[in-house]
């Protein structure tokens, strides 16, 4: 047996090692089970190149719990060590990194970057283990097996063993603050989390299952009673990862079901089908494979992010992918596999870095040209599916330019009839009617059907095509739209008369005076608190409403704006503000004014403006009550 120190410049590196990363201690297991990965992979490439002289089989990880003995043993049949390799790959190698490592990043432990996800290799077992075992015998003839073993001290011993399969198992004596880890449930939990698409199989226990090889017969007793003998079951290891998931795989070699099958795989408590996928797979300028989904979208963004899962060459690091991917795609689903994603930096390290930033920005292509191909193919089942996407992409638009100008191909405005165009279909169909007086396109649109019928119904009196924008960040869009578009602008319905929304030349002949005019706006200023409304008097056609309460589409557009996030500071504070438009022209006006008692006027006046508010659904509570009871008794 040989003895000996591991030769460290730090007295004691383990204290270190335990200390490190506290809550991210579960990480050792999948450290052993991909370097047991490693170790199967090189077998199989040396036996494909001729190298290795032995049968690679059906070779696969086991994981195995001596609860009694404290003890876990991962086992592989890979390529194993000698004790030359031990001394080499264990002591000294092994030791340097996970040195160099703990050196680098011993006070970044805090940070909350993707460190946190990256391991230590083999010595990240001495987080949870008083004492590891190694066992291992190479795959090269006439080799003989040796045991390493070493208590967390820098002292280890090198000895001959008898094991005669090639492979190695690694013994971990688990700690006493560790034993959570001699627990089937905390490791299946564990195995599950990290190596649930490993490519190699992984045995956890066995399990029963139907034998597949038998078939219960039915007999009839002598009473002609029938009776099925019991079903045959056989034992057969556990394995519990997929090997193969479909990211591994062509696009070509998988249908419809196998994405829908994935997805089920990745999602298991998932019960909605996702609208659909995009399969990932690039091997230039660098290394990444994945598949997103695209599942129904609510209005709420925050809920939905952190589900898509990052593997690094089918090993689970995280599913935290800001800044891998663009932050309007992490409202997406699925798996994105890249070896070229560096794990051992913080995420603001990460988000400078020229690899990862290509990532994106392929990602981000991607998903467009997925968009837009979707759209081509079956432009009537994307209208479908458009309210439960309309999010990601507008997001998209609004955050990524690359994508805002993709976007023209398959960016929908949907219009409150119903139909979808884009939007140079829109400004085909619109140029010539919705331009005004000074050459601006006006995009008419409203928020909500109900409460802007009115309004609605004024617009289309007059043939203008009415979008229905409802999503929360639409006003950033069009704010975006209005200054990368040549002359347009965007106006709610309701935020001014529509003859003042859409200005054309043939101003109307006002029936008043301007006499008459002061004399009105008199009576109205005293009627009308103007601490609510500012009145604007309008010469209208004499049948349009007398009164008609309007929002200015800059400042309420303004205090949406701030409420998602961005737009003027301050705008939040600002009182609502409305506009009161009277149509000087209206029979209703002229009778105010000609009324003689004071009186009727006011009736009059209050009359009609709770009517406009009642319009806007402004009118509520005490207010309504006394319009409701005023109006009955006018009815009487
Ligand atoms: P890394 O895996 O990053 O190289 P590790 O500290 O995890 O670093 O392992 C150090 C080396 O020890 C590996 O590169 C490999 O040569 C050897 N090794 C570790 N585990 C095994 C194993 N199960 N089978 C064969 N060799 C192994």
């Amino acid at each position: 047996m040989t003895k000996g120190n591991i030769n460290v410049s730090v007295e004691n590196i383990f204290p270190l090692i335990k200390k490190f990363l506290y809550s991210d201690h579960e990480i050792f297991l999948r450290e052993l089970i991909s370097n047991a990965t490693d170790a199967t992979l090189k077998l199989k490439h040396l036996t494909n190149i001729g190298e290795a002289k032995v049968e690679y089989g059906n070779p696969k990880i086991e994981v195995k719990i001596d609860k009694k003995g404290k003890k876990l043993h991962i086992i592989d049949q890979g390529i194993g060590m000698t004790a030359e390799e031990v001394e080499k790959y264990i002591n000294q190698i092994a030791f340097s990194g996970a040195e160099e490592f703990l050196d680098k990043y011993k006070d970044a432990g805090k940070d909350s970057g993707i460190i946190g996800h990256f391991g230590l290799g083999f010595y990240s077992a001495f987080m949870v283990a008083e004492k590891v075992e190694i066992i291992t015998k190479s795959y090269l003839e006439d080799t003989e097996a040796a045991r390493w073993t070493c208590d967390g001290s820098p002292e280890f011993t090198l000895e001959p063993a008898d094991k005669t399969e090639r492979g190695t198992e690694i013994i971990l004596h688990i700690a006493d603050d560790s034993t959570e880890f001699l627990e089937e449930s905390r490791i299946r939990e564990l195995l599950t989390k990290y190596n649930k698409f490993m490519p190699i199989p992984i045995k956890f226990g066995t399990k029963e299952i139907n034998d597949p090889d038998h078939k219960p017969e039915t007999k009839k007793d002598k009473d002609g009673k029938e009776t099925k003998e019991p079903q045959k079951k056989i034992t057969v290891d556990n394995i519990i990862n997929n090997p193969n998931p479909a990211w591994t795989k062509q696009p070509t070699e998988l249908e419809d079901k196998d994405y829908s099958d994935f997805y089920r795989e990745l999602y298991p408590m998932q019960f909605e089908e996702p609208l659909f996928h995009i399969h990932l797979n690039v091997d230039y300028p660098f290394n990444l494979t994945g598949i997103l989904y695209f599942p129904k979208m609510t209005a709420d963004l925050n809920i939905q992010k952190d589900k898509i899962q990052l593997y690094q060459n089918q090993v689970f690091v995280t599913d935290n992918v800001e800044g891998i991917v663009p932050e309007f795609l992490t409202m997406l689903r699925g798996v994105i596999d890249s070896p070229d994603i560096p794990l051992n930096v913080s995420r603001s390290y990460l988000q400078a870095d020229g690899n990862v930033k290509k990532i994106s920005s392929y990602i981000t292509r991607k998903v467009a040209d997925k968009l837009k191909s979707l759209f081509n193919d079956n432009r009537e089942d994307f209208e479908k599916k458009w309210n439960d996407i309309k999010i990601v992409i507008e997001y998209g638009m609004l955050s990524e330019d690359k994508f805002f100008e993709k976007a023209d191909a398959f960016a929908l405005y949907p219009t409150v009839d119903g139909k979808y165009y884009t939007y140079q279909e829109l400004f085909d169909k619109i140029k010539d009617n919705q331009t005004d007086k000074d050459g601006k396109l006006v995009i008419l649109y409203a928020s909500d059907e109900d409460s802007q019928h009115s309004y609605i119904e004024a617009a289309k009196d007059k043939a203008y095509e009415v979008l229905l924008l409802d999503s929360p960040i639409v006003s950033h869009l069009m704010q975006k739209m209005e200054s990368t578009k040549e002359n347009i602008t965007f106006a709610r319905v309701d935020a001014d008369h529509i003859d003042n929304l859409i200005k054309k030349d043939d101003t109307k002949i006002s029936k008043l005076s301007e006499d008459q005019k002061k004399e009105l706006e008199t009576i109205l200023k005293e009627a009308i608190p103007s601490e609510k409304f500012m009145v604007q008097l309008e010469a209208m056609d004499s049948d349009a409403s007398p009164f008609i309460i309007t929002q200015p589409e800059f400042m309420r557009r303004m205090k949406e704006m701030q409420a998602t996030g961005g737009g003027m500071f301050g705008m939040g504070n600002m009182p609502e503000m409305y506009n009161l438009v009277v149509n000087t022209n209206s029979d209703l006006v002229g009778e105010i004014l000609s009324t003689k008692t004071k009186k009727k006027q006011d009736r009059l006046i209050s009359q009609s403006l709770d009517l406009a508010r009642l319009s806007q659904g402004l009118l509520k509570g005490k207010e309504l009550s006394e319009f409701i009871k005023r109006s009955y008794e006018m009815i009487k």
